[in-house]
């Protein structure tokens, strides 16, 4: 039976799975041939030393850059990832988070669950039909939340590293786009060709009727300058999924109330995790049993 190292601990309905057919070790050795990592999590040069004899990593996620990839590939390591079976719910979470801002829906059930209707009606919020979104990093997940939200009568239009074939305006610099969106949605990848995209300039552009929302990784957003235009009043507000230091979350966004923050449950459902899990065994097992891969990165 091969080992397979879980640095972190992972769900039953999908280490039970794994123990049917695999070894698994909660600590690297030479014996370990393959290893399985939720999406993001950072694979260091010392952990790949410390397993001489891994073959194969599996990330339980379709993000991949905690995985050093131009490594595995010098030491002729696999990697797999779980694409298209997250895509739907993560494209919901980021049309909740369109309408929770516009709508301003979580300050208005807070406001009913105090009692404060009596008092008053709660203030008007903003429409969604004829705005713009502008979508950073037009893949799976961006063409699905494109979809989404043309249902809700938006225009889009998004930015990426080249033009694709779709009816979409393109926009090369990522100012322009931020300047012509209402709702800037962040969907590219994290790691350090990304990191930052969004920053001080870019918000400045999206403007102060503009709001951020990001499902993509935290690394992608500088939290500082968010939390200064935030502050400043020079982006309207923000609806986030993911943070640059999760689980932990700057005081100065929960302070604030022009945000709605989310625990990074993008692909938080049952019937998705269940097929993420399902795709890191058929990975896995592809593999020692000399199959072609499912899913590979690399
Ligand atoms: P995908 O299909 O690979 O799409 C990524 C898109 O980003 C591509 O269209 C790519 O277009 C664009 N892109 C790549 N590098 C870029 C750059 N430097 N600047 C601008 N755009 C860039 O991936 P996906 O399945 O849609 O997933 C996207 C990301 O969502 C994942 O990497 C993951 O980090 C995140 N995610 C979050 C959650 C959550 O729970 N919140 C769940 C799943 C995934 P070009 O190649 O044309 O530039």
């Amino acid at each position: 039976m091969p080992t397979i190292y879980l640095p972190v601990s992972l769900p039953p309905f999908l280490t039970g799975p794994l123990e049917a057919a695999h070894e698994l070790a909660q600590e690297p050795s030479s014996k370990i041939r393959g290893m399985v990592v939720p999406g993001g999590f950072a694979v260091s040069e010392a952990l790949l030393t410390s397993l001489p004899n891994l073959e194969i990593i599996s990330v339980f996620g379709v993000g991949y850059d905690g995985v050093p990839i131009s490594r595995c590939q010098q030491r002729g390591i696999r990697v797999t990832n779980t694409p298209d079976v997250l895509t739907e719910d993560v494209a919901d979470i980021a049309t909740a988070l369109v309408l929770m801002t516009s709508r301003n829906l979580a300050a208005a059930e807070r406001f009913t669950r105090a009692s404060s209707w009596p008092q008053g009606a709660f203030p008007l919020a903003h429409a969604l039909r004829g705005k713009t979104a502008g979508i950073v990093g037009l893949g799976r997940i961006g063409k699905a939340i494109a979809q989404r939200l043309i249902a809700h009568g938006l225009k889009i239009a998004y930015f990426g590293r080249q033009p694709q074939a779709v009816d979409y305006d393109y926009f090369n610099k990522l100012e322009e786009l931020a300047e012509r969106s209402d709702f800037l949605i962040v969907a590219c990848p994290g790691g350090s060709s990304t990191k930052h995209l969004i920053n001080a300039e870019v918000l400045t552009a999206l403007g102060k009727d503009g709001t951020l929302i990001n499902i993509a990784r935290g690394s992608v957003v500088d939290e500082t300058a968010l939390v200064a235009a935030l502050k400043a009043g020079s982006i309207r507000g923000a609806g986030l999924d993911v943070y640059e230091n999760e689980p932990y979350v700057p005081a100065e966004l929960i302070a604030s109330d022009r945000v709605v923050l989310l625990p990074h449950v993008g692909s938080a459902t049952h019937e998705t995790r269940h097929a993420m899990a399902q795709l890191v065994v058929e990975n896995l097992t592809a593999h020692f049993e000399e199959n072609p891969l499912r899913t590979p990165v690399c």
